[in-house]
């Protein structure tokens, strides 16, 4: 499957702000938007013009999407699928995205990053409801039990993870036992507990052109 392979950095860079996408380095003074404030490439420093609203809604889409990590096509179904059901549909797109099984292993801690929870899930480290889980995409439901398998449970990169995170205040739809190296999806999280600083309704207003 096609996947972005260029340097994560310039990505925010490029939206100028931090989007956490490299775990521990991202809190650290290496990160590339404390020492290079401007966007890549040869005109990253010249003034910028005015954007226009298009400019906005644009960004702002381009900013979610990178934060998960997500191809164009696989975040445009996403916003459909957000559009069909009830409810505001931003908000709907943000829970369909928290409620991706690599974004709870790595808002559980279990990983540094969305792109290590992804490749943790991968290799087949996790389960749900006790049965092995590959796919980074699949959605969790309340109630859901995620678990790191029995034979992974020695990963140092899962303990490490989990070492630094606990630093981090828990989110409150997400319940973790660090003793079973478990974790469950106690509800889908409500806009403000998604620590996401999106506007996520510029989204909606591109896609619904
Ligand atoms: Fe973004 Fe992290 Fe790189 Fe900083 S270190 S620019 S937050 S990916």
């Amino acid at each position: 499957m096609a996947r972005y392979r260029d340097a994560q950095c310039k990505l925010c860079r490029r939206e100028g702000e931090k989007l956490f996408l490299k775990g521990a380095r991202c809190y650290s003074d290496k990160c590339a938007i404390e020492r290079r404030a401007y966007a890549p490439g040869q005109h990253g420093q010249s003034r910028r013009r005015k954007v226009s609203e298009y400019g906005l809604q644009l960004r702002e889409k381009q900013k979610v999407r990178r934060m998960y990590g997500l191809l164009e096509r696989q975040f445009h179904n996403y916003f459909k699928k957000a559009a069909q059901r009830k409810g505001i549909t931003g908000e709907n797109l943000l829970q369909l995205l928290e409620c991706r099984l690599d974004n709870v292993v790595y808002r559980l801690g279990f990983a540094p990053s969305r792109r290590t929870a992804r490749q943790l899930v991968r290799h087949r480290h996790f389960t749900v409801n006790g049965r092995t889980v590959d796919i980074p995409s699949y959605q969790m439901r309340p109630a859901d039990v995620v678990q790191v398998r029995e034979r992974s449970r020695k990963l140092d990169s899962v303990h490490a993870s989990l070492r630094d995170a606990g630093r981090a205040e828990p989110m409150s739809w997400l319940r973790l036992d660090k003793a079973k190296l478990e974790g469950e999806l106690l509800e889908r999280p409500k806009r403000a507990d998604i620590p996401v600083t999106a506007q996520e309704q510029l989204i909606v207003e591109l896609y619904s052109k």
